[in-house]
């Protein structure tokens, strides 16, 4: 049975679209449980009813003709209860609801088990006999298997073919398309054309395109065939000596696969009607994928993994052609699983136009990059379509988490007045450029820029910024195919460093680790975020720490605008390691002659344990900084790029509230300052419980900047304390966002923190 069940998820998993899955699930459940009706019907939250999607045993004519208001009849039942229900005799259940044209009269055994994804009820799954008895225990629980199963795999292909079904539904509403939802990664509105961004060598990624080419599409595929070919005899000779001759046979099928009909001729076919290469191969390897794992012969069925196997050797060969690299347009909306900050920065940022991403968070570090570029994005769009979004018009709403694909002319024209309004407000805030970050009463909050971009430090310079307060350096790191020398890494930020002078720059040791991965250097952890990372990398390398101490203080020479922050710190000995290693590299300097002076140095608090050793860390160094990113999501124990607990994830929590309060405390017994530097002290709700806290400056995006100012300039200090001191008597993040909204809305900054007017 678990057999039965692996093959019927990986089924709807591959399947191309919901309507396809949704057929695939009644036709393999029916026979697999022994039953004579199965039906899955699709919860609308729009129109608030519940519809017959797909069946197998009740009439054909009566898909998406049947529909029960959300209460209604016993698939109303499952749903609200959230629980299965199994009945006897359904018809003579008071909550039965009979539909003539469904034939269903004739079954009385009922079983119907709700499909939920993270806490929502996507629909019921029922299956129903003739005979007038409940359904056993073990099929009750094979049905709950099966729903739970499918519930990720439905949401997932209800995105995949959510424009066809909802075109289904709109026919019927009269209403446009549902957004797909995910969280604001980037403040703005993007609206452009979906560049599909996808992982080399993976099937499974490949999206929907058509040929540009056909003729070249074809000359593509059958050169990359013939390479493979080549590769496989090289492979087949050379073990020939050490294989077994039944192993050998392998090479043999695979030769076979390759000159036979089926694989080739049916991709080619795909390609003649237009197809573009990769999504030819990828739509004929599932097809024989599903063909091999359907078999009941075990030794067949292990044949679907060669197909798969040959699949990524052809993609290899075919993604080498230079046809294969993606084209910005103008006004590109950059789509992808994952989009990562590398992938990010790869792309021309004067065709972006937007982001928006399945996986991470508000925090992760593709996001923290599209906001220091000013493009708006959006991230952790669970059941984004990304296979069929290519070339299609999108736009992303940075400031709700929504994402329209194919938009309604309607639906375009207000967020065309939305990012009218927004072009609007940002204007007037440029207007704040000039004046003082300032309380109502004077008190001097000094706002610096995040950055840690090669390019441009323009757009810092003209905020009014008073210089860098964190410049992350793994993005030099990310950008190279190996790890840059001293004398480059010198350069660059001897660059920045004088291009913001006098104003002063605060650099950190490399943060690599976590979900910042050097091309050059993989970390393969089943943790990555409780793992290898930061400063534990670094200090476990001090080859490559010393050469980059070595560059940094190099770079200052004759500046003096430099300060040194260290990442990840969760022991007082990991720090007196990381400084002594400075001595080192600056000892050397002054023997080489270099005129170098040891900067101020400082330690990012990011982890817990350094929130309850903050003093003893301030009295080591010069200045503490706190990072709100990792810090929530080491207090909270949420994963900051994992989009099914973003929800938890809430730097207003209390607890972080608090954590942040006992810092400041520690510093300020060391005497020494703090800042912060986490995407919090962007976010305009924080900002006058962080001057209350008596934070000593903020470094924040430079596209939050004026907004923050703004806040700051609305509030006195005295404001600023009585607000956090109510807001840390309340115990619900959601509640204090609530409350701190509230308070803008009164100042008259509503416009700060809901998009448009
Ligand atoms: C943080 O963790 O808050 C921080 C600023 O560092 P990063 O986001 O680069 O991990
Ligand atoms: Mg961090």
């Amino acid at each position: 049975m678990l057999d039965t069940l692996r093959r019927i998820v990986e089924e709807v998993s591959s399947a191309p679209n919901l309507d396809a899955a949704l057929e695939m699930i009644v036709k393999r459940v029916k026979p697999a449980m022994g039953v004579e009706v199965c039906s899955v019907y699709l919860t609308d939250p729009i129109q608030k009813e519940h519809i017959l999607m797909a069946t197998e045993g009740l009439r054909s004519e009566s898909v998406l003709m049947v529909r029960l208001l959300l209460d209604e009849g016993l698939v109303g039942l499952v749903a609200s209860r959230a629980e299965p229900v199994n009945l006897s005799d359904a018809p003579s259940h008071p909550r039965y609801r009979y539909f003539p044209e469904s034939g269903e009269e004739q079954f009385h055994g009922f079983l119907g088990v709700p499909i939920i994804h993270h806490r929502k009820v996507l629909g019921v799954v029922v299956v129903q006999q003739h005979a007038a008895e409940a359904f056993g225990e073990d099929n009750v629980t094979l049905l709950v298997t099966i729903a739970a199963q499918l519930a990720g795999a439905i949401a997932h292909a209800d995105a995949s073919g959510e424009i066809a079904t909802l075109k289904l539904l709109k026919k019927t509403a009269g209403e446009d398309f549902r957004p797909l939802v995910g969280v604001p990664g980037a403040q703005g509105i993007g609206m452009g054309t979906a560049v599909v961004i996808y992982p080399m060598e993976d099937l499974d990624a490949i999206p929907d395109r058509l040929a540009s080419d056909i003729d070249l599409e074809l000359q593509l595929f059958q050169d990359s065939v013939e390479q493979v070919k080549n590769d496989i005899r090289r492979l087949s000779e050379r073990l020939s000596e050490v294989l077994p001759s039944e192993d050998k046979a392998l090479f043999d099928a695979y030769l076979m696969m390759l000159d036979g009909d089926s694989l080739i001729r049916a991709t080619e076919d795909r390609i003649r009607d237009g197809a573009w290469g990769p999504s030819a191969l990828r739509d004929t390897v599932r097809e024989h994928v599903r063909v091999f794992t359907d078999m009941e012969d075990p030794y067949l069925r292990e044949r679907a993994d060669d197909v798969r196997d040959l699949g990524g050797r052809l993609l290899r060969y075919m993604q080498e052609d230079p046809m294969q690299v993606p084209h910005f347009s103008d006004g590109t909306v950059l789509v992808g699983e994952d989009i990562t900050a590398s992938m990010l920065a790869d792309a021309p940022r004067d065709k972006l136009k937007g982001v928006i991403s399945a996986r991470g968070s508000r925090t992760s570090h593709a996001a923290i990059l599209a906001r220091a570029l000013e493009i708006p994005a959006v991230m952790g769009v669970e059941d984004l379509p990304v296979g069929q979004m290519d070339g299609s018009p999108v736009i992303a709403d940075g400031y709700s988490g929504r994402v329209y694909v194919s938009p309604s002319p309607t639906v375009r024209q207000e967020y065309e007045r939305l990012a009218r309004d927004e072009a609007q407000l940002s204007e007037e805030l440029n207007e704040l450029r000039e004046l003082p970050s300032q309380t109502k009463d004077g008190t001097k909050i000094p706002l610096f820029a995040n950055s840690g971009l090669l390019a441009d430090i323009t757009p810092i310079t003209n905020s009014g910024a008073e210089g860098i307060g964190l410049y992350r350096t793994e993005y030099p790191f990310m950008i190279r195919q190996r790890f840059p020398g001293e004398d480059g890494q010198c350069a660059t930020y001897r660059h920045i460093l004088e291009q913001m002078a006098p104003r002063q720059v605060t650099m950190r040791t490399l943060d690599v680790g976590g979900d910042k991965a050097l091309p050059y250097f993989p970390i393969n952890e089943d943790n990555p975020f409780l793992g290898w990372r930061g400063i534990r990398i670094t200090l476990d390398h001090p080859e490559i720490f010393l050469v980059q101490a070595r560059a940094m203080l190099r770079s200052c020479a004759g500046l003096g605008n430099l300060n040194i922050l260290l990442p990840m710190i969760t022991n007082v000995w990991e720090l007196d390691e990381a400084l002594s290693l400075f001595r080192q590299a600056h000892e050397e300097l002054l023997e080489e002659g270099e005129k170098v002076i040891m900067p101020p140095m400082g330690v990012m608090v990011e982890v817990p344990s350094a929130v309850y050793q903050a003093e003893n860390l301030a009295r080591r160094v010069d200045f503490l900084s706190i990072g709100t990113n990792d810090l929530t999501q080491y207090l909270l124990a949420v994963d900051r790029n994992n989009a099914s607990v973003a929800e938890l994830y809430d730097a207003l929590h209390p607890a972080v509230l608090r954590a942040m309060l006992q810092v400041v405390e520690g510093a300020a017994r060391a005497g020494k300052p703090v800042s912060i530097c986490g995407e919090l002290a962007g976010d305009p709700v924080a900002t006058p419980l962080l001057i209350g806290m008596g934070l000593d400056s903020f470094s924040i995006s430079v596209a939050s900047l004026q907004r923050v100012k703004w806040v700051i300039r609305n509030f006195t200090l005295e404001q600023a304390q009585e607000i956090l001191q109510h807001v840390l008597s309340m115990e619900n993040p959601r509640a204090i966002r609530r409350y701190m909204v509230g308070i803008l809305e009164d100042a008259g900054l509503g416009s700060l923190v809901r998009p448009g007017r």
